[in-house]
């Protein structure tokens, strides 16, 4: 069976008794309006509400639905219920998130498992998850803060994502199979996305094309896709460091490309 909770603002009340009143493996569907909060315009609001710290940097909207899929967790565990997200969006002012129910004090122990912390150095770039806060940053040193707790496990069931994609092709819902096309792959990725302005810019060179990053990685051997809840910014397995050089390596050849032939090295 299926829950669909679709409040004005945030969803919070109702979580409890969307999961209770859910079948075991049914599905909760819930949409929050309550975006600028999870975002992290509001974060004392976001730790009222949400007992999360988020973060407001170029993938805020993807770590606003971890935050709220971990309530969902934290406020279902309170039942011995365990959460198992299937597909999550983010689309003009609302987030919405659906997960599968899964009763019983081990399904939301492993659920529990998934919680952690993801930490962006504002210094340097460098990004990271984990189970514990994050407080120093591998990269530099610096000290960093962590959004969360919240969800850092998979937001997709690619089964579900790639069926559902096959229906809304066949049925013509255009906006519908573009929000599951741009979610295909996305298990494979950490809880995080990239930047190239923002590399650029720390990087202290001019900036690139993304699509042209995101080829040089995928070229170096990375797995690489669009960041499906931000309007730019990618997704990859490969390090800061790698990516990184791969906009520097970019940049360069950009630069090589606009020089006059005399002034190119041979
Ligand atoms: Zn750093």
């Amino acid at each position: 069976d299926f829950v669909d909770v679709d409040p004005f603002g945030t969803p919070v009340p109702y979580i409890q008794g969307a999961f209770g009143a859910a079948a075991d493996g049914g599905v909760v569907s819930l949409t929050s309006t309550d975006t600028a909060v999870l975002c992290g315009v509001y974060p004392e609001v976001c730790r009222r509400r949400y007992s999360s710290l988020p973060l407001k940097n170029e993938f805020k909207h993807e770590t606003a639905l971890r935050i709220l899929l971990n309530a969902c967790r934290r406020i279902a565990g309170m039942n011995d219920i365990g959460i198992e997200p299937i597909a999550a969006h983010s689309t003009r002012h609302y987030l919405r998130v659906y997960a599968r129910v899964r009763v019983g004090a081990a399904q939301a122990d492993r659920s529990r498992r998934q919680e952690g912390f993801i930490a962006s150095c504002e210094k340097c770039g460098e990004r990271g998850s984990s189970s514990l806060p994050i407080v120093m940053c591998d990269g530099c040193g610096a000290g960093t803060l962590s959004a969360g707790p919240l969800w850092i496990g998979p937001l997709t069931d690619p089964r579900v994502v790639g069926a559902a994609l096959n229906v809304s092709r066949r049925s013509n819902l255009g906006g519908g199979a573009k929000a599951l096309d741009a979610l295909l792959g996305l298990e494979y990725f950490p809880p995080f996305s990239y930047s190239v302005e923002r590399i650029s810019s720390a990087l202290k060179v001019p900036g690139v094309s993304q699509s042209e990053v995101m080829r040089r990685l995928a070229s170096n051997g990375y797995r690489v896709m669009k960041q499906p809840f931000e309007k730019t910014g990618f997704k990859t397995e490969a390090t800061y460091g790698a990516v990184a050089e791969a906009v520097s390596a970019v940049s360069r050849d950009a630069r090589l490309e606009k020089a006059p032939l005399h002034a190119r090295p041979t």
